[in-house]
């Protein structure tokens, strides 16, 4: 008997799926322009050193967090290459940036000051990538400072200037005008570069700005490295399918029939009896609900898979129960699966559709799922 009994809702991660999509996306870009994998958010809910791992495997050699912890714990479970925190780090974190060959993305040049101070003194240099709001109106320096900030950092000691990169706010819609409005403003910053070489010459970043949607999108942005987070989980901008070959969703959620419950017609179903029955029904009960990421928002909305059909889910989202009408299925009973992500038989539920269904996106969905259950990798 293993220590600790396995949940009932379980969250599956198929690796060959991450490593066929990362191969896939990598296949869009030149040759020489490498992909970094975002594993930030526990690698989007799916495990963010099992992910890596996965991406590794077929061949990322960089990798992306938002904070120095999960830097460090990428580390810890064996990730070599690049791995870059995307938020920087905050006084007092540097030391760690060359303890364990960290990336950083900095957009003070006093954390660039404290990097190199620290770089040197384990006779290192740190890399770092200049963080530039090119139009997301995020995180980073203003274009128009970027020769100052080059020309400021360029020269310590004890750091490297790895990389100058912007980000998309909207580049999973081609056809919105910030798009172009956002690789102008990196051409200019690419033009500071270039000025800032005339007296530094041995600079030479990598200049990256796409994410995934720029990758399928914008070809003009590929740049000298491109970051993908999304469509290496499966979930493409637009399902975009690519020469026949579709990215593979990597995650599938799973849990089981609690109950099956006959009720005649006019029966109001969970709290506040949002659903009421208009016809004999057949109810199953099933044990998940919103702490599960199974969010209150897909109630009378969302459908499960039980038999290979569809059923939808009638009446509140509870925080742990959660009712799918199953009339007319035949010989639904307790223990039988129910697939919530994913595929059973020849249905199919996707992270996007239940996004929708929610009012948000996959990104949202897939944290809270993935990191709210009990996860497994397959191979
Ligand atoms: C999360 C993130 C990405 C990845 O975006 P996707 O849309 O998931 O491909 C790229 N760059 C930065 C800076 C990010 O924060």
């Amino acid at each position: 008997m293993n220590a600790l009994p396995d949940s009932v809702n379980r969250v599956w991660v198929s690796a060959g799926a991450l490593k066929a999509n990362y191969r896939l996306v990598r296949s869009l870009l030149p040759p020489d322009t490498p992909l970094l994998a975002m594993v930030k958010a526990d690698g989007y809910g799916h495990g963010m050193a099992d992910a890596a791992t996965a991406f590794a495997a077929a061949g990322c050699r960089h990798f992306g967090v938002a904070e120095l912890l999960e830097a460090v714990r990428l580390r810890e479970a064996g990730i070599d290459g690049e791995i870059v925190v995307m938020d920087g780090l905050w006084p007092g974190q540097e030391e760690y940036f060359p303890r364990h060959s960290l990336s950083a993305a900095v957009f003070f040049v006093d954390s660039a000051r404290l990097l190199s101070a620290a770089g040197q003194s384990c006779g290192r240099r740190v890399p770092v990538h200049i963080k530039v709001d090119c139009g997301m109106t995020r995180l980073g320096i203003r274009p128009e400072d970027t020769l100052t900030f080059v020309q400021a950092i360029g020269q310590l000691p004890g750091i490297e200037v790895a990389g100058l990169f912007a980000h998309f706010p909207e580049a999973d819609s081609p056809e919105k005008p910030s798009n172009r409005q956002v690789c102008d403003n990196f051409a200019q910053v690419r033009a500071a570069l270039a000025e800032a070489r005339t007296t530094m010459p041995q600079l030479s970043p990598r200049c990256h700005l796409a994410n995934s949607g720029a990758i399928f999108n914008l070809p003009m942005a590929h740049g000298d490295m491109a970051r993908s987070g999304i469509a290496l989980y499966g979930c493409a901008p637009g399902h975009a399918v690519i020469g026949g070959a579709a990215l593979q969703p990597a995650m599938r959620f799973v849990s089981r029939v609690l109950q099956v419950k006959d009720v005649p017609a006019g029966r109001g179903v969970s709290y506040g009896h949002t659903f009421v029955t208009t016809r004999p029904s057949r109810l199953a009960v099933l044990p998940v609900g919103y702490e599960d990421g199974y969010q209150r928002a897909l109630s009378n909305k969302a459908s499960v898979l039980i038999s290979g059909r569809r059923a939808p889910i009638v009446g509140r989202i509870c925080m742990n129960l959660c009712m799918a009408d199953v009339t007319g299925i035949a010989e639904v009973s307790t223990g039988d699966e129910v697939v919530l992500i994913g595929r059973q038989g020849n249905e199919w539920v996707s992270a996007d559709e239940l996004a929708a269904q929610a009012g948000t996106i996959s990104y949202e969905l897939l944290c809270m799922i993935g990191n709210n259950n009990q996860r497994e990798m397959l191979s």
